[in-house]
């Protein structure tokens, strides 16, 4: 009797130790640098001893930034406790017999993912945190848990001109040294050709996915999907591109390929997967705008444990789960590494935990000094490009702070014609913040329009109804005289105003093509990624329709200077304040 009852005490402290230390994590937490145990423990109400022997951690004292601390939920806290109690019952006594034997096969698994990299590996002031960061973090996480996948959702090859000047091909040593183990091909990776692009995934050293694109064949073009081993655990990753590709890269770059409907290759390639593997993951360039998106997959395709998306520069703090699948995107430029931790008892998955890293969080990191060292020898590599000559200016180009961000000048209006010719679109806006320098007279080097327009942003075309067009201009205006970031510098319209009303209801007249602006009509507008963003309070192109998308700004005006010559940089007096006391605008003048 004593026995039987001993066993049972036995059995349930078995139950409770394989318990807690499994199906109850509640959640896990991050390490970040200069953290502590006990102010953890005190985050979640909870003592550092229980923290401790939760996580098994032999030096409480020693724990590293990237780490992960288990958080015990409240239950699995009283376990711990009874346990104890139980521990000190005397009538147990042949307790030793069932110690501390692993009974259940647990692992964890960490995930790093990036997306829209866009080339950023330069640690910016005003943007992401750079490639010699994500490695010193990278590490770290490795550190803590081998388990660890790096995985990049496309759109990393292009934007930047550290990358953007070979073509794409200095990202690949950068993805390489980082030790990405897979990433799929963002429509940007298509902006330099289907061979360049063959190219430098063969430089990559881990595989380039999409499972819905065809070759003329009808072969794949790229590897569909790739099986992982970790721990003993199948990990597969499937990769999709977004149909968008057709027309947001030039058209020229998808010939002859063919972009299946994403959702449905999904619905064919997981149950497949599924059956070869433990955890299924989607790892997709397809965004949360329009309609074939990440979450319309996660709707529609049943089985995907986690969606990895990139496309729209999304950031969510924590992912969001659709249908059961856990949908994470880490938004753009090298701002956050995002995280997910999974833990995974007898290959089923019992917890998922997201999270991101941010720039801020990077900065008490120090530089992995060989990303460092690589990224520093592409910017030498690229210092020969920056010197060549790509025109020669026939006067100065105003490009000063005080002038762009209060009026029309000539360096604004030869970039915004630039917009214009390249997309076709009916109108032309650009942000005179984004306007960094002038040119002067003379030779013209690739350097110095990368001065002027140093934020590697893409020129995007949307569709904006009239009363868009004129809350947009509204928005620049708001401050007028003063100056401001928002200024717009136009192409394709004729725009007044009146300084001396209120802001807001300023713009008195706008013509497009000789006609009044139809409030009602849908315009097509080349400008930046940025506004459509909503940057600069452009609050207005949030969410609009992106119908054409094309290379960086500055990308494209060199392309329009070496083409065109000056011609359009003229003084036209295309935004005016038509208030009493404006002062004339000075035409001849190359403000
Ligand atoms: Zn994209």
């Amino acid at each position: 009797m004593k026995k039987s009852l001993s066993i049972i005490l036995s059995l349930m402290m078995l139950f409770s130790v394989v318990f807690s230390s499994t199906v109850l994590a509640e959640s896990t937490y991050s390490v970040q640098s200069g953290d502590v145990l006990w102010r953890i423990a005190r985050e979640y109400g909870l003592e550092w001893e229980e923290l401790a022997e939760y996580n098994a951690l032999e030096n409480p004292h020693l724990i590293f930034p990237g780490q992960m601390i288990r958080i015990p939920s409240e239950e699995a806290v009283e376990e711990m406790t009874e346990e104890e109690v139980t521990q000190e019952e005397p009538v147990v006594e042949e307790e030793p017999v069932v110690e501390e034997e692993p009974v259940v096969d647990s692992t964890q698994l960490t995930i790093l993912h990036t997306n829209d990299m866009h080339g950023f590996f330069i640690e910016g002031a005003y943007d992401g945190m750079g490639a010699a960061k994500l490695a010193a973090y990278y590490e770290s996480v490795k550190a803590s848990n081998p388990n660890t996948l790096i995985l990049d959702a496309g759109d990393a090859t292009q934007g930047h001109n550290l990358v953007t000047l070979s073509e794409g091909e200095n990202a690949m040593p950068i993805l390489n040294a980082l030790g990405y183990d897979a990433m799929t091909a963002g429509n940007h990776e298509f902006d330099y050709g289907q061979d360049q692009l063959l190219d430098n995934i063969a430089l990559a050293d881990f595989p380039v996915l999409a499972a819905n694109i065809k070759d003329e064949d009808g072969n794949d073009f790229l590897t569909p999907y790739v099986l992982k081993e970790v721990d003993g655990l199948t990990v597969a990753i499937f990769g999709l591109a977004t149909p968008e590709t057709k027309y947001k890269s030039h058209p020229d770059n998808t010939l002859g390929l063919t972009f299946d409907d994403p959702i449905e290759v999904a619905q064919t390639l997981v149950p497949m997967l599924r059956d070869q593997a433990d955890v299924v993951i989607g790892l997709v360039h397809l965004g949360d705008e329009g309609t074939m998106t990440s979450v319309a997959l996660a709707e529609m395709v049943e089985g995907i444990d986690l969606i990895i998306d990139g496309h729209s520069h999304s950031a969510y703090e924590n992912g969001n789960t659709v249908n059961e699948t856990l949908i994470v995107s880490a938004g753009e430029k090298t701002k956050n590494v995002g995280r997910v931790d999974m833990t995974l008892v007898e290959g089923e998955i019992t917890a998922t935990v997201a999270s991101l890293f941010t720039k801020d969080q990077s900065l008490e990191l120090i530089d992995n000094a060989e990303v460092a060292d690589l990224v520093a020898a592409i910017e030498e590599e690229n210092a020969v490009i920056e010197n060549e000559v790509v025109a020669t200016a026939p006067y100065d180009l105003n490009g000063e702070r005080e002038f762009v961000r209060t009026g029309e000048t000539n360096l604004g209006n030869m970039i915004t014609e630039a917009l214009l010719d390249i997309s076709g679109a009916d109108v032309a806006l650009t942000n005179g913040g984004g306007i960094r320098a002038s040119v002067a007279m003379g030779e013209v080097t690739k350097g110095d329009i990368l001065t002027v327009l140093p934020f590697g942003n893409t020129v995007r075309v949307i569709e904006v109804t009239g009363a868009d067009l004129i809350a947009a201009l509204e928005n620049g205006l708001a401050t007028y005289p003063e100056p401001l970031g928002a200024f717009p510098h136009i192409a394709g319209m004729m725009v007044e105003f009146d300084s001396s009303l209120e802001a807001g209801s300023r713009v008195t007249s706008v013509m497009i093509d000789d006609e009044a602006i139809d409030e009602e009509a849908i315009y097509s507008l080349a400008t930046n990624d940025f506004l459509v963003a909503g940057g600069d309070d452009y609050t207005m192109f949030v969410g609009a329709n992106v119908i054409a998308e094309f290379g960086a700004m500055d990308e494209v005006l060199i392309d329009f200077i070496a083409e065109n010559g000056f011609d359009a940089s003229e003084v036209t007096g295309r935004i005016q304040d038509v208030s009493e006391d404006a002062e004339e605008v000075p035409m001849d003048d190359a403000a």
